[in-house]
């Protein structure tokens, strides 16, 4: 294997890569990325080759899906989160967000009545009238599947997304609540106030009874954090280490047994 190749083979592309690569596409100018390791990426997991984790999970298909409304350079980020729910989740959507336009598909997707939309946002913004806190009988029921609908976006910026998409406003608001988030802290050592896409989303998966899921696309985030650190200061990953256990044991359970070739590995 030459350095400059990824350690496994890349997997198609998901939304959350097609929505990158149209975007990339209608760049004027290239976008720099500020921060993480620099050099080549590998186009399935956004890593340097020498630590790519394509491979190193699939997609699990959940009755759940999430529909990723992105802010404009969100899918060019390099730590966007948004990605790694789009590796788990087969069922994940993702489209570009603007103020003046709406994309058809997303309009139509929003109006599949296979689909329960919540919008995922904190409650104490929002009419209490839209407020859900839990998922409706409905889709618990069986007769529609939850679509959770994140907006991948710094804090100002989903506030915007939030109040300027009219195409929202009919649509119950799922609030995750404090004992949700505390006890998430609690079991991740999460110091953080501040939840990334990637872990709203395991929240969401759990509401909606798919633990496992929100388990793998935690893994998934844990593993790629380490790629990601190690890689931008020029050491090898670990593969022994907690983070890549605790992926083998959940893929283990998925009938996915296959050993990995390490990256780097002679
Ligand atoms: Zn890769």
């Amino acid at each position: 294997m030459t350095p400059a190749s990824p350690a496994h083979p890349i997997p198609a592309p998901h939304a959350v890569s097609r929505l990158r690569t149209a975007r990339l596409a209608r760049s004027v100018k290239p976008f720099l990325a500020r921060g993480g390791p620099r050099g080549a990426r590998c186009p399935g997991c956004r890593l340097v080759p020498s630590h790519c984790i394509c491979g190193l999970c699939t997609a699990l298909p959940t009755r759940a899906g999430m529909c990723l409304l992105m802010a404009d350079t969100e899918p060019l980020k390099p730590s966007n989160t948004g990605w790694l729910i789009a590796d788990v989740v087969a069922d994940t959507f993702a489209f570009g967000w603007a103020r003046t336009e709406v994309d058809p598909a997303l309009l139509a997707l929003l109006a599949d009545p296979q689909w329960q939309p919540y919008v995922v946002f904190p409650g104490e913004f929002v009419d209490p009238v839209r407020v859900v806190t839990q998922l409706q009988p409905m889709a618990v029921a069986n007769t529609q599947r939850p679509l959770f609908i994140l907006l991948d976006a710094t804090w100002p910026e989903a506030r915007k997304m939030f109040r300027k998409s009219p195409y929202l406003n009919h649509l119950p608001v799922l609030s995750l609540q404090p004992d949700q988030l505390s006890r998430y802290r609690l079991r991740r050592s999460t110091r953080d106030d501040h939840f990334c896409t990637s872990e709203v989303a395991g929240l969401c998966l759990e509401l909606a009874g798919e633990a496992h899921a929100a388990q793998t696309l935690e893994a998934r985030l844990d593993v790629f954090t380490h790629h990601y650190l190690q890689a931008k200061h020029q050491l090898p990953p670990d593969l022994a280490g907690a983070a890549h256990q605790r992926l083998s044991r959940l893929r283990e359970r998925d009938g996915l047994t296959g050993q990995h070739a390490p990256a780097g590995a002679p």
